[in-house]
Parts: C-alpha cells; structure tokens; sequence
C-alpha cells in the first residue's frame, strides 16, 4: 500500500500533505497497459485525486475529469475518503518524449479544456466546479481549482518517473495551504521556500521521497505529523452493480441482447475486469 502523510507547522500557520503514490500508479499502469505519457497523465490525475479526497471530511466520493481537446482525450478518476482511488484515459497510447533528456511530455499533448471535480457526499445534490486547464499538467490545474474555487491559496507539486522501460520507477507529490491565522512574515518566507524548493522529479528521486518532501517544505520549521493513511488502486466493480446498469437499459435492449447476442460481455473502463451475463441471466432480467 502506499501512503498518506497529513502535517501541520507547530506555529498552525501551513499545512502540507505528502503522497508516496506508487504502487497506485503502477497497479493502473498495469491495467490499462498505458504508454509513456498517457502513464503520467493518468497517474498525475490519480495523484490528484488522492491529494483532494484528503483534503474532505466525511464519507465522500470525488471524481475528477480533466477533458482536453488532443491527444490523451477524457481522463476520468473517482476516489472515496477511505483511501481508495481508480482511473482511466481514453488514449492509453500516447509515448512522446523529449530526445534530449527523455523527459515525458503531458501538458503539450492536453490541449485546451477543463478541470472538472465533482464532489458527492452522498446528499445526492453533487457540488461541481469547472476550472479552465492553465497548463494541463495536471499539478498546476489541480492547484488553480483550489485557489480559484475552493478559496484556499496551494502550492502543489506531483510526478510520476518511470525507469527506462517506462514502467513506473516512483510516484507521489505534496499540497501546502495557508491556514487562516498565518502572518505576512510567514507567508512570504513559505512562499521563497517553496519557490527554492528542488524540483518535484528530484525530491521523488530520493532515498525517501516522503521525507524529503517534509523537509523541502518545512526547512527548519517545526511540525508535526497528524496522521499517515493507506492508500491505493481500488475499483469497486462488481457482478452485481453491472446488473444494475443492465436493468437500466430497458426490456427491449436486454431482448435483443439475448437473443442476437446470446448474452453479453462487460469489460469495467476503470479496471478493465471481465464480466459475463449469459443469455439465461438476461432472461431472469427481463422476466423480473
Ligand atoms: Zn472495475
């Protein structure tokens, strides 16, 4: 499992949460079978989520849809507030890399569009936000929602490395907000901090990237760790909840089902799982 650290300065003035987010990144990697910079995109997104679901009390589902207009298409992610995250993007295949330095690029291939998040908390009346993508990679939009709509100034930072076969060598990021209370004087000298802070790749790069991303944002600053939570890949597809979405389409879809196709095939877009309903299982459908 991967981790969580929710931190606060000992003065109350900031607060920053870590992620170590790799194996959630790798278990999605493995199951979409991303190329290069659609693993990123997708894997930032994921980080995303991760980062907002923590920032919400209670028993609550966040989805996230970054839709630009190139070449990655929709990138849709849902988590929930007990450490769970699943995703997908439309275009698995997108592997662009600078030749120089082999860096993977992402915001280059979003093209314009929105960051959407819907925030659910069961109420059945979603809050929804749209936010314009400022560079479409990802930490930044996520970032600019959270000052922009949420009201609460952010500094983010995410990334995910992959090794030389573009497999996922590291993943994870932080978040730091101003808390209300915080004076100028510390605010300005946050903000150099973070301004002076070695850049994401590096700091992930490190022995413990969790630790050093502490470091990096409080310098000699001291805090205190409030808590460290799991957190994963999960999809909570089942048979059961396919059914639902079966029932949904009406008898004469599930007729025709079971009669030109003798059943069906459901494939989950956020896992890629298999489930079969023989021609049987859509007759007991229909006849309920
Ligand atoms: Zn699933």
């Amino acid at each position: 499992m991967d981790k969580l650290i929710k931190s606060i300065s000992t003065s109350g003035a900031f607060r920053a949460y870590v992620l170590d987010s790799t194996e959630t990144v790798r278990t999605a990697q493995e199951k979409h079978q991303t190329l290069s910079s659609s693993t990123v995109a997708l894997g930032r997104t994921l980080i995303a989520n991760q980062i907002l679901a923590a920032n919400q009390k209670g028993d609550s589902k966040i989805t996230i849809k970054v839709i630009g207009d190139s070449s990655f298409g929709h990138i849709i992610s849902v988590a929930d507030t007990k450490g769970h995250v699943k995703g997908y993007i439309q275009n698995t295949g997108v592997d662009i890399k600078k030749t120089a330095t082999g860096e993977v690029l992402v915001g280059p291939f979003m093209g314009n569009g929105h960051f959407v998040t819907i925030i659910d908390y069961g109420t059945g009346n979603p809050y929804t936000s749209t936010t314009p993508l400022i560079s479409g990679e990802i930490g930044e939009d996520l970032a600019y929602y959270m000052t922009e709509s949420e009201q609460t100034p952010s500094a983010v930072g995410l990334n995910v490395l992959l090794d030389e076969n573009d497999k996922v060598k590291v993943a994870g990021g932080f978040m730091v907000q101003v808390l209300p209370g915080a004076s100028e004087e510390e605010i300005s000298r946050y903000e150099k901090r973070l301004q002076e802070m070695p850049a994401i790749s590096s700091l992930l790069d490190s022995e413990n990237h969790t630790n050093a991303l502490l470091t990096a944002i409080y310098g000699d600053d001291a805090f205190k760790v409030l808590s460290e939570e799991a957190i994963g890949f999960a999809c909570d597809c089942s048979h059961e909840r396919f059914e639902s979405a079966l029932i949904t389409l009406g008898k004469a879809e599930l007729k025709a089902m079971a009669k030109e196709d003798h059943g069906a095939e459901i494939t989950c877009q956020f896992c890629g799982s298999h489930y079969h309903f023989t021609e049987n299982d859509l007759e007991e459908l229909i006849n309920d």
